[in-house]
């Protein structure tokens, strides 16, 4: 195997992470608050001289993209890397991982209507590592692509068919890396590799479910974008088609403001009043806060019911999996999920549910299965890109 670097870039920051081949951990860093006065950049480096790992936290100024991972790479450059993995948001119908050229290019350019803010902004990435590194192959890796193989029953919306067939507006679903990655471990780990039908639950700042049947995703709970779905941080999830209408009949408020309340100001933050962040509210639902409890409440409610419904694309259910910063940390968001779920012949083992173990089964072995497995998004974009640019047999 090779030595990957994976390159997550966003409008104003960079996540990067070297994958090693011969050791267990990694070099990673995060670039932040780019092209603004307080640009930083911190992560962990390796000390060639003492021979460790170490911390560093650099100030950048007013650093731009291409700056920010000169001084990333510096921090990498004891470690060769033999291929570049980018996350891209959004691949349109592409269906699997693709090597960068010319044409790869200007198809991510062509579908970022699809996801203004995301698209552009990983090609940046891709730009600023082309410039450094000609002559290093580059693998685009998309979040929609595990998707693909939804079935139309599931990715089309009930409207127009031009809207469909003319402007591609379909389901794609995110968090694909997310998915193919926990759905094939947790059926490594159950004996029976990508066999079998898994719901899983990605819960994260943003959330989705997915319901993987036999390695493949056949249906999501996120849509055209990332907003449709579970209730999630700061966004609202499903709401009524017609709320826009009524929001801008009645309150004046012009498309802009909807997006930005639904995107950002909806979700836990806006039924709580208090936080986006789920450990913030079980701590202040526990003091007694009733619109954390409330908060907490709807979330669990919609994503139980979207475990539910995801299990109607399955032929027969083999488990679930919780992944994401809440399906990995909260057993008390687990166990409340699980007990929403009545009529599914799940039993929770108390003791492996309040384990902080990583890759754990929390079911007392009578029903389904029920997994924790950590995500490893980085990982995954590691091995599609071995795969594509390099050839490897990862899989
Ligand atoms: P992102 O989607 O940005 O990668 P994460 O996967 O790190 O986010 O998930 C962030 C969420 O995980 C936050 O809501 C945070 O409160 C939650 N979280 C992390 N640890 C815990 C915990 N021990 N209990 C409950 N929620 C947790």
């Amino acid at each position: 195997m090779s030595n990957i670097l994976v390159i997550n870039c966003g409008s104003s920051s960079i996540k990067y992470a070297l994958i090693l081949q011969d050791y267990d951990y990694r070099l990673y860093g995060l670039a932040e608050n780019l092209g603004t006065p307080n640009a930083r950049i911190s992560g962990l480096t390796y000390n060639a001289q003492e021979n460790r790992q170490e911390k560093f936290e650099v100030e950048l100024g007013q650093a731009d993209h291409a700056q920010a991972l000169e001084v990333a790479m510096k921090r990498i450059s004891h470690f060769k890397f033999d291929a570049i993995g980018h996350r891209v948001v959004h691949g349109g119908t592409m269906t699997q991982a693709q090597v960068i050229n010319d044409q790869v290019i200007q198809d991510i350019k062509n579908i970022s209507n699809l996801a203004p803010l995301h698209n552009p902004a990983n090609l940046i990435g891709i730009d600023a590592t082309m410039k450094l590194y000609p002559d290093l192959p580059q693998v685009a890796v998309f979040d929609t692509a595990f998707h693909q193989t939804m079935p139309k029953k599931a990715h089309l919306y009930a409207l127009p068919r031009d809207l469909y067939q003319e402007h591609g507006i379909r389901r794609y679903g995110f968090h694909g890396t997310s998915h193919a990655y926990v759905s094939e471990r947790a059926s490594t780990l159950a004996g029976q590799k990508n066999q079998g039908g898994w719901v899983v639950a990605h819960l994260g700042n943003g959330c989705s479910t997915c319901a993987v049947w036999n390695g493949k995703s056949l249906d999501t709970s996120m849509g055209l974008t990332p907003l449709e779905g579970l209730v999630m941080g700061t966004r609202s999830g499903d709401v009524d088609p017609s709320l826009h209408l009524f929001l801008n009949i009645n309150l004046g408020w012009d498309i802009a403001k909807i997006d930005q309340v639904l995107n950002k100001q909806s979700g836990l933050l806006g039924l709580s009043n208090l936080s986006n962040d789920m450990r913030t509210l079980v701590e202040a639902a526990e003091s007694g806060n009733e619109d954390a409890q409330i908060a907490i409440d709807v979330f669990v409610y919609r994503l139980a019911k979207s475990m539910a419904a995801m299990s109607c694309a399955l032929p027969k259910l083999d488990g679930l999996i919780f992944t994401g910063g809440i399906g990995e940390n909260s057993g008390f968001i687990r166990e409340k999920v699980i007990r929403s779920l009545p009529h599914f012949g799940l039993s929770l083992n108390a003791e492996n549910n309040a384990t902080r173990a990583k890759e754990i089964r929390i079911d007392d072995d009578t029903g389904p299965q029920i997994w924790v497995i950590p995500t490893d998004e980085e990982g995954r974009i590691a091995n599609e890109t071995r795969q594509i640019a390099l050839g490897e047999n990862v899989f």
